[in-house]
């Protein structure tokens, strides 16, 4: 199959903290695929921002590098990057103070589509959004990316919306979740309302429970610092899983278009109900051997922070009463792996005889480090023997048949396109954020009063026991987590 690469139209992007780690391991290499892809018009500039000293030659030869480091086999096409960095331009400003902002002024192209990318801490938000209004940089019709942590409770969501809302409209800003970008969970969306054999069975009269697991086998490491203040809930569940868990379970929007996509979503995260401290368990993991445990990487001895977390919740409405959503992410796990996992109730009676086997449906998406999508059927297992049955994956990945238009598309390249093309339906709504700390504060602050103390677990796991008992208690088993 062919691909289709739809050109967006000429754009001036600027990259606030276009010096950072952020920008050259993900902004910028997946910007120049972009490029190479043919997306990017050769008109577009890229303008990264930040107080290092440089001119556009030092900014060009640092993201040269960056790309030559994080842009993997597409780096090599030297020829192409060459072309694709003279599109890049550098200015110096410092967020908090006046200089560089009447240059960026110059720079701006206003009759092209303007966004500004804020790849800095939350704390320069304001100050950003303030100077480009001072400076006359932004107007009306310009988009702002910010990046997460949106808050780190709902005061500080609240605020930082605010402040974000004295300068633009809602229909401007773009707080990236890039767990939304991923084909997959565009795949889902159009797997649930493109067909119609999965909806009647998406309720609670035919779904036993649903499992969503971010696994990581990485430690805090060089953010222990940053992560010690923060943990599994607010780092990933709050936002990554939350988001997983709207998709999933969320109405039909009436179109796909942002906002009703976004109302779904918000009406998912209001019928979240609490959870019971019985059905949290929080981990740390253990040293083990050379390899430091939590408390060594965060630096702090007497941390209590999590660095996983497991917990089962239920969604209050019609479609999802009673049915258990089990969310488990954590650090320093036995492989990274993104699942989201739907397992489908017992048929309640078998036909086929000496058939002792529980056979379930189950559907899986995986996000992470592959994507993919696999349906277990249960069938005849081939060859003579009488009906002997067998569950076996049916794949519904279609990597193959829809290869070209499946390529690299790496979640974030995707979601800047999308702000070029003013499209939100992948970007969190400020009422969605705030609504998502509403649900996630109460929690922190149980444990936090009950000086809940995080159980070790081994790093190579699957999380502290607890975890697994968690599910065995309702007579259920957590999916394997694999790679
Ligand atoms: P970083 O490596 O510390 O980079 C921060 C950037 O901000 C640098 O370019 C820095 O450049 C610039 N900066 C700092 N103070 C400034 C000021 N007063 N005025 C103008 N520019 C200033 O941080 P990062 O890892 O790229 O993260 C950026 C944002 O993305 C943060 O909000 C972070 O939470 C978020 N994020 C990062 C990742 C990641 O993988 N790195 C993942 C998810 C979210 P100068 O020092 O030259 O000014």
């Amino acid at each position: 199959m062919v691909s289709r690469v739809i050109p967006v139209e000429d754009f001036d992007l600027v990259i606030f903290g276009g010096t950072g780690d952020l920008a050259r391991r993900k902004i910028l290499p997946g910007l120049f695929r972009r490029y190479l892809s043919g997306q990017m018009p050769d008109t577009s500039r890229i303008i990264g921002a930040a107080r290092s000293d440089l001119d556009d030659a030092g900014y060009r030869d640092m993201v040269r590098e960056a790309i030559a480091e994080f842009g993997g086999e597409e780096a090599k096409n030297t020829q192409e990057l060459s072309a694709f960095i003279a599109q890049l331009h550098y200015v110096t400003v410092d967020a908090k103070g006046d200089g560089g902002w009447s240059e960026l002024h110059e720079m701006i192209r206003f009759e092209a589509v303007n966004a500004f990318y804020f790849s800095v801490a939350p704390s320069l938000f304001g100050d950003l959004a303030e100077r480009l209004h001072t400076y006359k940089i932004a107007d009306k019709d310009s988009r702002v990316v910010v990046e997460k942590p949106f808050g780190r409770d709902l005061d500080t969501a609240r605020e930082l919306n605010a402040t974000l809302a004295q300068h633009f409209d809602e229909k401007q800003i773009y707080r990236i979740d890039h767990y939304l970008g991923k084909e997959t969970v565009q795949n889902l969306m159009a797997v649930r309302f493109g067909n119609i054999l999965f909806e009647p069975l998406w309720n609670n009269h035919y779904v036993d429970h649903i499992e969503i697991t971010v696994a990581e086998t990485v430690g805090v490491g060089g953010r222990g610092a940053y992560y010690d203040k923060s943990g599994a809930m607010r780092d990933m569940v709050q936002n990554h899983l939350m988001q997983l868990l709207c998709l999933i379970a969320m109405e039909a929007p009436s179109v796909f278009d942002a906002d009703a996509v976004r109302d779904e979503k918000l009406k998912v995260i209001r019928a979240l109900q609490p959870v019971e401290p019985h059905h949290i368990v929080r981990g740390q993991y253990d040293r083990a051997g050379d390899e430091p445990s939590y408390r060594e990487d965060a630096g702090n001895e007497r941390s209590f922070t999590e660095s996983f977390i497991a917990m089962r919740t239920e969604i209050a409405n019609w479609r999802w009463a009673g049915v258990p959503f089990y969310l488990r992410t954590g650090k320093k796990l036995k492989a990274r792996a993104s699942e989201i996992v739907v397992v489908f109730k017992d048929l309640g009676h078998s036909i086929f005889p000496g058939d002792q086997e529980r056979h379930r449906n189950i559907l899986s998406i995986q996000l992470q480090p592959n994507e993919g999508m696999q349906l277990r059927v249960t069938i005849k297992e081939p060859g003579p023997g009488g009906m002997r049955l067998v569950d076996v994956p049916l794949d519904m990945t279609f990597a193959e048949a829809l290869e070209g238009d499946n390529d690299t598309v790496d979640a974030y390249e995707r979601l800047i396109m999308d702000v070029i093309r003013g499209n939100q339906t992948l970007f969190m709504r400020g009422d969605e954020v705030e609504a998502a700390w509403e649900w996630t504060d109460p929690i922190i602050q149980g444990w936090e009063a009950r000086g809940d103390v995080p159980k070790l677990y081994d790093q190579g796991s699957a999380g502290p026991d607890d975890a697994l008992l968690l599910m065995h208690r309702e007579g259920r088993r957590w999916s394997q987590i694999k790679a």
